[in-house]
């Protein structure tokens, strides 16, 4: 197998599901994987283009056995293929020196003796020798064509399985303008890469286009961190494992970021005069439990305040300066004792 992608820049989303099939394909039958880069097209080749795929397959936790192999470094290989398909007549110099195919008249080799895409790839299934091509549908009408190559260089393409595109949620070509296309878009949106993999996983192998679904991508995603341990979840979300109660109930890493800074570096916050009393209340329950407070524990504290009528959004304000953000009993977690004293006193005016 080999999963080809051009060296554009970070995954598209429809690339990152061709590299999984090809993944799993590859494992399922005992197979290898290789990974060529289709460097051939400088208009096609971006600077840290590799190198971003490269992130992006470890990320999303897809390994290869073989390469990557470079087109941009076979130029020998193609030229040597030009040649026998001009000895066999199957091929032709055009007056420019572009060599062609006869029948189909399609460039193999430009003047300058660069291959094209056509070329290149096909010269590389046949010597890679790759038994199955698995690609998006967008290939598909290149088939043909590559079929004839292949039998002008006296071999056979490899079986061609073409799998359905990922659309955006409006039914149109996933793009850019989406957001969600890359997997680098999808990384700074806070998406675990296991939930990326599992989403892709689940799409196996799709016959046609499919839609991408973000409310499940979304489920996915909570479900990912859900299952991830505390030192996993601080390291994907970028924040110290102190701050990790606060972190779980997050629905992306973005956000589990957002409520660690809450909890490690509160807002600064005006909290109302007539909270006196809650905050008052707090700091003596407080006082008297544990430096560190079990989930139980700091709930039980949210209970009695909410018995005798208190502020909590208040409380969450002095301690986080924010109205929103993860379950108080959580905060109560993640910030320790005298730290949640020193918030409370300073929101009472204290030094
Ligand atoms: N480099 C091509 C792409 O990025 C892959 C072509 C192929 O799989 O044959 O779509």
């Amino acid at each position: 197998m080999r999963f080809a992608p051009s060296p554009t820049g970070s995954l598209h989303l429809g690339n990152a599901l061709t590299a999984v099939v090809n993944r799993r394909f590859a494992d399922a039958h005992g197979g290898a994987l290789v990974l060529r880069i289709d460097d051939t097209d400088p208009s096609r080749t971006v600077a840290g283009g590799e190198e971003a795929i490269l992130a992006d397959l470890a990320w999303l936790g897809v390994d290869w056995d073989e390469g990557p192999v470079r087109q941009s470094e076979r130029g020998d290989l193609y030229r040597a293929a030009a040649e026998r398909a001009l000895a066999s007549g199957a091929a032709t110099r055009d007056d420019e020196g572009a060599v062609r195919l006869v029948r189909e008249g399609t460039t193999l080799l430009r003047a300058d003796g660069t291959a094209t895409y056509q070329l290149a790839s096909v010269v590389d299934d046949l010597d890679l020798r790759i038994t199955h091509v698995i690609r998006g549908s967008d290939h598909r009408p290149n088939l043909e064509l590559q079929r004839a190559i292949a039998r002008a260089l006296g071999g056979e393409l490899p079986e061609v399985v073409h799998h359905g595109l990922l659309l955006g949620p409006d039914g149109r070509k996933l793009s850019k303008r989406h957001g969600h296309a890359s997997l680098a878009d999808l990384r700074d949106e806070g998406f675990p890469a296991q939930a990326v993999r599992a989403y892709l996983e689940e799409l196996d192998l799709p016959e046609h286009d499919v839609r991408l679904d973000l409310a499940r991508l979304r489920r996915l995603a909570t479900d990912a961190i859900a299952a991830m341990s505390d030192e996993e979840l601080a390291e994907s979300a970028g924040a110290p494992v102190e701050a990790v109660a606060a972190m779980r109930g997050a629905r992306s890493l973005v956000e589990a970021r957002e409520y660690a800074q809450l909890v490690l570096q509160p807002l600064p916050a005006d909290v109302p005069a007539e909270a006196r009393a809650t905050l008052e209340r707090f700091a003596e329950l407080r006082e008297r439990a544990p430096e560190r407070l079990s989930l139980e524990e700091a709930r039980a504290i949210v209970r009695e305040l909410k018995a005798v009528g208190g502020d909590l959004r208040a409380l969450r304000l002095a301690l986080t300066g924010a109205t929103r953000g993860p379950e108080l009993a959580a905060v109560l977690v993640a910030v320790p004792r005298d730290e949640a004293l020193a918030r409370v006193a300073t929101a009472l005016g204290g030094p």
